[in-house]
């Protein structure tokens, strides 16, 4: 019996995969990399000395998603794979829309065939719109205010319909905060297409002299030094508390909604400062207009998942800093490079 993991080859899903596998479960990995390379899963490989079956499929392919189902026996799915930019979302709904809905609701519909109703979603805190104040718990009112953001919400209201039509479904929807960090392998990371979006992406392109400096959101929040404030996790924390998702709906039917956060806001000159400190890099920076859509402070009430799930993040802001830096410093250009070695070793 194995895990489908969707999505296993992008930056959440690839260092999940090492938790599972580390933790002896077999996993199956779906993925069409539009958003990640193959080399990403060759070095989960490495890096946990196992190997498991891969399939470049995409979703929305119904007939490859069914082989899947049909050539392995899966017990449950964790699912990762979407689409995520929120600014790409405004301008191309559309695919955002296809691709995120269209393809849970045709990964679900397989599951429900093949009855495999044990399911861990990917969503976001960004599910909780504006929030009127932190720190934030589930039961928050939820709005969103991009198709992104729509898509995770949509999403979420689709499994809730699902687990009242039939209450065999286990379901745990995971409400992200900012995943930031890497294996501390430095094997592993973030690796985003072009000028990164977010924050800790773009601090690290900076220190490694692809940029500049990085451009800070507005100084005028109603924060400790006017920053914004985000709730950073460490994406191995986050692997972790898939982990301990999975082993709740593989032990109960139902449905519920987790915080995984750290519950710690910081700021982001917070962050450049750590940042700076850990890794001896300076970063310059500049103080710009607040980024349109972007919200002051942003950090989680993560009881819930401490009581229910036995799960805690425990790295702390620092080690963030050092693996995400690790991960740069030895991939300046992702997982390409190794590719490129390969090819320059042949010439
Ligand atoms: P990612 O882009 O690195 O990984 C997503 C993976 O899904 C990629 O490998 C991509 O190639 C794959 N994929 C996309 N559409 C697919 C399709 N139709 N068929 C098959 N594969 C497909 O993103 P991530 O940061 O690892 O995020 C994973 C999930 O967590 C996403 O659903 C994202 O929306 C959600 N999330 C991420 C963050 C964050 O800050 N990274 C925060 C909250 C929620
Ligand atoms: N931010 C910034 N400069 C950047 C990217 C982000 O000042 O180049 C700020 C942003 O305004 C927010 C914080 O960093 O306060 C985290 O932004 P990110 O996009 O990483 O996450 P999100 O806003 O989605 O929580």
């Amino acid at each position: 019996m194995a895990i489908l993991v969707t999505g296993g080859a992008g930056y959440i899903g690839s260092h999940t995969c090492v938790e599972l596998l580390n933790s002896g479960y077999e996993i199956i990995v779906v993925d069409n990399f539009s958003n990640s390379k193959p080399e990403a899963l060759k070095r989960v490989s490495e890096l946990t000395k196992k190997s498991f079956i891969s399939y470049e499929v995409d979703l929305l392919d119904h007939i490859a998603l069914e082989n899947v189902f049909r050539e392995n026996h899966i017990e449950a799915v964790i699912h990762f794979a979407g689409l995520k930019a929120v600014g790409e979302s405004v301008e191309i709904p559309l695919r955002y829309y296809h691709n995120n809905i269209t393809g849970t609701v045709l990964l679900c519909e397989l599951m429900q065939k093949y009855n495999v109703k044990n399911l861990v979603f990917s969503s976001s805190a960004t599910v909780y719109g504006t929030p009127k104040y932190v720190p934030i718990t589930e039961d928050f009112s939820l709005q969103t205010t991009n198709p992104y953001g729509r898509t995770k919400l949509m999403i979420e209201e689709i499994l809730g319909d699902l687990h009242l039509s039939d209450n065999n479904w286990s379901i745990a929807l995971l409400r992200y905060f900012n995943p930031i960090g890497a294996h501390e392998s430095g094997r592993i990371g973030e690796d985003p297409n072009g000028i990164p979006n977010n924050l800790m992406p773009y601090i690290t392109q900076v220190a490694i002299g692809k940029r500049e400096h990085l451009n800070i959101f507005g100084n005028d929040y109603d924060t400790h030094d006017g920053t914004g404030v985000r709730d950073y996790i460490h994406v191995i924390d986050l692997a972790k508390g898939h982990l301990k998702a999975l082993e709740k709906v593989m032990n109960r039917t139902g449905i519920d909604t987790f915080n995984l956060g750290t519950g710690i806001g910081y700021s982001v000159l917070d962050v450049v400062k750590s940042y700076e400190k850990v890794t001896s890099q300076k970063i310059p920076y500049k103080i710009t207009q607040r980024r349109s859509g972007d919200i002051g402070k942003c950090y989680a009430d993560t009881t819930k998942a401490n009581k229910e799930l036995g799960w805690k993040a425990i790295k702390n802001l620092e080690d963030m800093c050092q693996d995400s830096w690790r991960w740069q410093k030895n991939n300046p250009d992702g997982y390409t490079e190794e590719i490129k070695e390969l090819v320059e070793n042949h010439n």
